[in-house]
């Protein structure tokens, strides 16, 4: 039995054997298969190689055409090498005897046999060093694609274990068969993190070398409210974590029951606690949870779960799905988000899209002011979705109030197009912007001249206030929304807003976290945007307060300058409005 520790992102406790997602450009871990798997092993290794030589002999036969027989010539000796009995026997030899994957097997063979060209004394061997690792490259590209999407096919419960995830492969993972993600890389509000919580899928990051210390069948515990992953239970743990499991069930259902009492503190104040979603579907669980409305449609992952751009009627199609779901309730839509850890071929033009700080790069509402024909085709679909219910649009990532302006000129040019061809939209649409970016938090005042409402994105202001990229697990200790500045910020916001009568939300992961509820209603916030599952003990935590309580620990929090005292102060805080709601808990700021 080993134990591991790493970043809590969503909450809930998972037993089932592990399953491990090697990466491509990451050195392959030695990992042995049971007995039983060989066969499997050796069967893959075959599958691999010949859709990789197919894949060459396109490729070839391409080259042929536009480029000529001669340069063609280098891709009959890939082929050549791949069908060369010393290697492949090597390769299956290494899985019937050592019981490695098919994955190492092609790593090893591949990597040693560049290595011998590569140390050749003859320029041209050397040279074909490249062409194996071309080769190694293709072939395991080819396994890892068919692991990954051999998770859709799984006839049993599992526990994902996997180097690095992007957002959409987590967003494709079917929840009725995967218990868990555990995975090396990430941290706290990852955009992997932030799908996982939404999904109800326990979640733990920054394990930093979980894929090597666990083989696929492998039997796991994950613990999603510790950070705690077993590795091969003992009896005693495997019962100590079922009881955990009963136990929370129980909790969570007295929770549900709150579904339909209203979020207002002890001394009768509202709080409107709305959700934040990815997809369509996940306003049924937002619904059934409790809230009031969705606070922040990401509507990237419109993009991220398609192989091709989605057309403006497939935009229409989801926001139109979305409305009719909501029944009436309000729908905050925000506009493409797309770049830094959110890229998409289509958008930028290859799936090796490598800017040198992509958090600070070509991302979200800049580009989309630099791809006009892209934002003017969702603005389109948002428009002629509003006919359908309340809606509101938001503007990502807004830093400067000419951007702004930009944004609103450009649906104003998409709104008289419409009218042009006699498209109907809903003339008065609330306009919004997040603040996500400390320029913007501290021009605030300025800004609520020009929009209807204010949605804090604590997630990236967190990020850009300390300079800390959100997904990176090696200085996640440093990532803090209790951090005095962050602190700050939001509070000027939320007064800016009060002072410029415009409303004003929170749609951070922060707002999902219980730590937090006091500070932010002390603060003066009144409306939360949250992910699903954690509506109800938020609305617990508001319902068991009152207003001037919550006010003396803002005061309380203004007088500390760090964000251990601010947090620490905070869970006393709360623990002692809640006594259940942490038990067993850790907690990561
Ligand atoms: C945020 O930055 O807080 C936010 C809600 O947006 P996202 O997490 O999608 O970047
Ligand atoms: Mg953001």
């Amino acid at each position: 039995m080993l134990t591991k520790r790493g970043i809590p992102v969503s909450p809930g406790v998972a037993i089932a054997p592990a399953i491990v997602l090697d990466a491509e450009d990451q050195p392959i871990r030695r990992r042995t298969v049971p007995h039983s798997g060989v066969n499997g092993e050796v069967q893959r290794l075959e599958k691999a190689l010949t859709d990789a030589t197919r894949e060459i002999e396109t490729v070839r036969d391409r080259t042929a055409e536009t480029l000529g027989n001669e340069l063609s010539k280098i891709f009959n000796v890939h082929i050549g090498m791949l069908a060369d009995p010393a290697l492949t026997t090597r390769m299956r030899g290494a899985i019937k005897s050592e019981r490695v994957t098919a994955e190492y097997a092609v790593y090893n063979t591949l990597r040693s046999l560049a290595l011998q060209f590569k140390q050749n004394e003859s320029t041209m061997v050397r040279k074909m060093g490249s062409d194996v690792t071309d080769l190694e490259r293709r072939v395991l590209k080819h396994l890892i694609g068919e692991a990954r999407s051999g998770l859709n096919e799984l006839d049993h419960q599992a526990i994902v274990v996997a180097h690095d995830l992007t957002p959409s492969q987590t967003a494709s993972l079917d929840k009725s068969k995967i218990k868990a993600l555990i995975i090396d890389l990430g941290g706290r509000t990852s955009h992997t993190a932030i799908l996982a919580h939404a999904l109800g899928i326990p979640a733990i990051v920054g394990l930093e070398d979980i894929t090597s210390e666990v083989s696929t069948g492998d039997s796991l515990i994950v613990d999603g409210h510790r950070g705690v992953v077993v590795i091969d239970p003992d009896a005693a743990k495997l019962m100590e974590y079922r009881q955990e499991v009963r136990r929370m069930a129980a909790f969570e259902d007295t929770l549900d029951e709150l579904r339909d009492k209203p979020a207002v503190t002890r001394d009768g104040t509202e709080v409107i606690l709305q959700a934040n979603i990815e997809f369509p579907t996940e306003v049924d669980e937002a619904v059934a949870k409790g809230a009031v409305g969705i606070g922040l449609y990401r509507t990237e992952f419109l993009y991220l779960g398609a192989d091709v751009e989605p057309s403006e009627e497939t935009q229409y199609e989801a926001y139109v799905d979305v409305i009719r779901r909501l029944g009436g309730r309000p729908l905050t839509i925000r506009t493409l988000d797309l770049g830094a850890d959110k890229v998409h071929e289509s958008v930028t033009g290859s799936s090796e899209y490598n800017e040198r700080n992509p958090f600070l790069g070509c991302r979200s509402i800049r580009l989309c002011l630099q791809s006009l024909p892209l934002f003017k085709t969702q603005l389109r679909a948002i428009l002629r979705a509003s006919i359908e219910g309340p809606v509101k649009i938001m503007f990502p990532l807004i830093s400067n109030i000419m951007e702004l302006r930009q944004a609103k000129m450009i649906l104003s040019d998409v709104k008289e197009d419409l009218e042009d061809q006699g498209i109907p939209y809903r003339e008065q649409i609330p306009i919004g912007m997040m603040i996500e970016v400390p320029s913007a938090a501290i021009q605030a005042m300025t800004f609520t001249r020009e929009v209807d409402f204010f949605s804090v994105g604590t997630n990236d202001l967190i990020q850009y206030t300390v300079a800390v990229d959100r997904s990176n697990e090696r200085i996640a200790n440093l990532y803090s929304a209790a951090h005095p500045a962050v602190v700050s910020l939001i509070k000027e916001v939320i007064r800016s807003a009060q002072r410029g009568k415009i409303d004003v939300s929170l749609c951070g992961e922060m707002a999902s976290e219980p730590e937090f509820t006091m500070l932010l209603v002390g603060l003066g916030l009144r409306s939360f945007s949250i992910t699903p599952p954690a509506i109800p003990e938020i609305k617990q935590i508001i319902r068991s307060v009152s207003v001037d309580q919550c006010r003396r620990v803002a005061r309380k929090v203004s007088g500390f300058d760090s964000d251990r005292e601010i947090i620490n102060y905070l869970r006393d805080e709360v623990v002692k409005v809640m006594p259940d709601l942490f038990e067993g808990r850790s907690f990561g700021i």
